[in-house]
């Protein structure tokens, strides 16, 4: 038997490879490569999709979030609150532009920074928050806007692996995760939900001046040709990538249900493990499950990563060291209270394969083997 992979980006393109192929030949022929009609279509497609005034393409999710945290004209050693438990790009960027991250204690159930953990962090050097809707679910937006209005604070959201979510405010309202804070990132790594053939970014706002600020930033800091009002990088997502986001985007929200339908599966298979907690789904948040995260408690969360691996399946730890104990952030950032449950989840979480093409019968293999584990 083949091995069951994290993804299968193959048989995702056998699909719409027809399509696929059609639109990259067009743009070869074309000879666009950079800046081609299909980069402006779909930024305006994407808009439309996530109900937002601006999106600004860029080479990838971790450029997108340098390129918002310049265009906020902030000092060096300005404080950035981000959690302990997530991606290091999150927090990186902050630390290479020479400000201070703030690293905070993130919750058990939803693996995202509360509000609460937020607040406590803030001082009177604290300028923005980047919170991070870690594996799919959104980190409670409406208190954290809240939080950012009372103290003046800009938000960032770190959106690259909840696209296609939508938070629910108190009021019933919904919006789009990534469209909430001034600025929100996201990343069109091939594995993401919204994925493309390479690399590539998106960054939304909906504050005319802050787009126009960031559309300069991603071309050298120029408006006019040759005329650097500011310092800026080249940051682009080229024309092939957008011909292929664009077709993918179209089925977007069917990627988000296969995935919600695979952890509906599992968590309902794996239900009566005691050894194990399976995804938590927050009541103001939808999820798309960018990963499928459990929890492996008394200590036994390597041996059952082993026994997959032996039985042919791919289980990952993401993330095995929490930003925290990472050695690059030893001497710029500093730890807003303990940091306990970062700490802990790096050794319990196990992330299983989750993808628009898992099947039930692979699901029930899976399972089953975690059954045959805990049953031993
Ligand atoms: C993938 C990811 C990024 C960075 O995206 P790249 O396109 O790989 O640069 C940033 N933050 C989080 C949470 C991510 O998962």
């Amino acid at each position: 038997m083949e091995k069951i992979q994290m993804v299968d980006l193959k048989s995702q393109y056998n699909k719409i490879k027809t399509e696929i192929d059609s639109a990259i030949s067009d743009v070869i022929n074309s000879t666009a490569f950079i800046n081609g009609d299909k980069v402006k279509e779909f930024s305006k497609n994407l808009s439309a999709y996530m109900g937002v005034k601006h999106t600004i393409p860029c080479g990838n999710g971790t450029d997108a979030l340098q390129i918002a945290l310049m265009a906020l004209d902030l000092k060096p050693n300005d404080e950035i609150i981000v959690p302990a438990f997530t991606f290091i790009a999150s927090a990186e960027v902050i630390g290479l532009l020479g400000f201070k991250p703030v690293m905070v204690d993130v919750d058990y159930n939803s693996f995202n920074a509360t509000a609460k953990n937020i607040e406590q962090a803030i001082t009177s050097n604290t300028k923005a928050i980047i919170p991070v809707h870690l594996f799919g679910q959104g980190a409670e937006m409406e208190a954290i806007m809240n939080i950012a209005k009372k103290y003046d604070l800009y938000v960032i959201e770190d959106n690259a692996q909840a696209i296609g979510a939508d938070y629910k405010f108190s009021d019933g309202r919904k919006q789009k995760l990534g469209t909430i804070g001034h600025i929100g990132c996201t990343s069109f790594f091939p594995s993401k939900n919204l994925g493309c053939y390479g690399d590539g970014g998106a960054i939304f706002t909906n504050d005319d001046a802050i787009a126009e600020k960031i559309r300069m930033i991603c071309n050298h800091g120029m408006k006019v040709r040759y005329h650097h009002e500011v310092l800026g990088v080249n940051s682009r997502l080229d024309t092939i990538q957008a011909a292929v986001l664009d077709i993918k985007l179209k089925h977007l929200d069917a990627y988000c249900k296969a995935r919600y339908d695979a952890a509906q599966k599992y968590s309902y298979t794996l239900r009566d493990i005691k050894e194990l907690i399976t995804p938590e789904e927050s009541a103001f948040s939808t999820h798309v499950y960018h990963q499928y995260t459990l929890k492996v408690l008394n200590g036994k969360r390597d041996a059952l990563r082993d026994y997959l691996e032996a039985n042919g399946i791919s289980a990952m730890v993401y993330y095995p060291i929490p930003l925290n104990k990472q050695e690059a952030f030893m001497k710029i950032a500093s730890q807003a209270g303990d940091m306990s449950i970062s700490d802990k989840l790096s050794d319990e979480v196990l992330s299983l394969p989750i993808h628009t093409e898992l099947d039930f019968k692979t699901i029930h293999y899976i399972t089953s083997k975690i059954r045959e584990f805990f049953s031993k």
